[in-house]
């Protein structure tokens, strides 16, 4: 350590010197070590939010809200998970991003995390008594499921509970926790499973190694992640992942759902896919556990959900779901377009079979549906979308945004015109 740079009285020079040799002791000895003081200050900071965050759960300051789940086809909830909040006396409530990544690998990220596990149980129990019935997931971090003396700890507080039926707790685990140990992992999962709870495993798609977790992993369902599921509709590759990790479902049996559900359309397309369970925004945000009961009693189901549950889609049809999403983008593009400045202006494929959905027309589409004379019906209405882009956007590079507007309406209606012969 350097005197004075790093601090100049014996004490803190000695302390500094000594974190030095412990790190060049770790690092497997016979080396020099340089006392670093930025990776100082970070450990201090980190110790006192661990202190911090530890004096809030003394004080009773953690709460958790809890999202719906639904069951779209049948238009019923199934269920809820638990998020946890912070509701901090300065700074407010407080997501769990501000302050879970302070805490990981301390003692108090598990003292939390069993916290999180009485307060669900706690609730479910007021919640079974109240005759509201539903299943509860809480979110368990991956050090917490490989601590040791977890599923011990999980079998306590159940048995504290001998009025609820372990069933109606679901584990979601983050898939992309550090797992190091797959095959401990599973007989993890094995055993806790023997208390009657049940696995999910979140944000599935994201981690490294996802489809050997899947088939290793004894979870009974699957949760799509939320990057995947909300640009869907904008992105033809993110719906093929959807659409993809459904069919793994499938074929191995497992049950499946989607969070990040932001809109109606979602749940729509989800359905069309074969996903039935749904979480996100469009359908609920995260709430007070006072508020679900009557958020329940509420609840109707989208009149578009049912009626994507009334026909049956096959797997063929998904290009044209995949064509309908790239038109959609394709008018976001154009939108955006007309927004910049002439100069700076994103392109626009204004060719109307170079598009995306202009070679599924002229290639798949036309060879599964070109007997159908509503498919027929479709080409006009596309080339005239192509041609007022084309207008529109000659006038926005002239500086004359006068008759955007009547232009906007005529391709809002087409685009309209469009959706409804692909639904036919
Ligand atoms: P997660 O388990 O994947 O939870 C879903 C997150 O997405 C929640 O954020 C939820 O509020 C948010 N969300 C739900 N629907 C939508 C939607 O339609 N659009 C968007 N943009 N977001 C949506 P939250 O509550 O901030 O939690 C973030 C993450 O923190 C969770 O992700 C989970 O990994 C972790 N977490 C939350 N509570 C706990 C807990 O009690 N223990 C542990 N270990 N981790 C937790
Ligand atoms: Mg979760
Ligand atoms: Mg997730």
């Amino acid at each position: 350590t350097l005197s004075p740079h790093h601090g100049s009285d014996a004490a803190t020079l000695l302390r500094h010197a000594d974190q030095a040799m412990y790190v060049a002791k770790q690092a497997g000895r016979n080396r020099h070590h340089l006392f670093d003081p930025e990776k100082d200050r970070r450990a201090r900071r980190r110790r006192e939010d661990i202190t911090r965050i530890g004096q809030g759960l003394a004080a009773g300051e953690f709460v958790l809200h809890y999202q719906p789940k639904v069951d779209m086809r049948q238009g019923r909830v199934v269920g809820a998970e638990a998020l946890i909040r912070w509701q901090h006396p300065q700074r407010g409530l407080l997501p769990p991003q501000e302050f879970l990544p302070a805490i990981e690998g301390s003692e108090t990220a598990i003292e939390l995390g069993n916290w999180v596990i009485a307060t669900a149980l706690e609730q479910l129990s007021s919640w079974a008594a109240a005759g509201i019935d539903l299943k509860l997931s809480i979110n368990i971090a991956g050090e917490h499921l490989q601590h040791p003396g977890f599923a011990a700890e999980l079998g306590r507080q159940l048995a504290a509970h001998p009025e609820l039926d372990p069933s109606r707790l679901e584990l979601e685990v983050l898939e992309t926790a550090a797992i190091e140990d797959v095959g401990r992992v599973a007989q993890l999962f094995t055993k806790c499973r023997q208390l009657g709870v049940s696995f999910a495993l979140d944000d599935f798609g994201t981690g490294y190694s996802s489809l050997t977790y899947f088939r290793r992993l004894p979870a009974e369902i699957l949760k799509i992640d939320q990057s995947f599921v909300r640009d869907m509709l904008d992105d033809p590759e993110d719906l093929a992942i959807v659409e993809g990790v459904i069919g793994l479902t499938r074929a191995f049996h497992r049950q499946v759902i989607a969070e990040g559900v932001e809109s109606i359309e979602h749940g729509l397309v989800l359905l069309l896919l074969g996903c039935d369970l749904a979480q996100g925004f469009g359908i609920a945000r995260p709430m007070p556990a006072a508020r679900l009961p009557q958020w329940m009693a509420e609840f109707r189901p989208d009149e578009l959900w049912s009626s994507a549950s009334a026909f049956t889609w096959a797997r063929e049809d998904l290009p044209m779901l995949i064509a309908e999403v790239d038109h959609r983008r394709w008018m976001k593009q154009l939108e955006a377009s007309l927004a910049a400045a002439p100069e700076d202006a994103p392109s626009v494929d204004l060719d109307h079979q170079a598009c995306g959905f202009g070679r599924w027309y002229q290639g798949l589409g036309r060879k599964r549906y070109g007997g159908m004379p509503t498919f027929a019906a479709i080409d006009p209405i596309h080339q005239r979308l192509h041609a007022v882009a084309r207008q529109m956007l000659d006038q926005h590079q002239a500086g004359s945004e006068e008759s955007l507007a009547d232009c906007w309406e005529m391709m809002h209606g087409a685009s309209r015109e469009m959706s409804e012969l692909l639904q036919q």
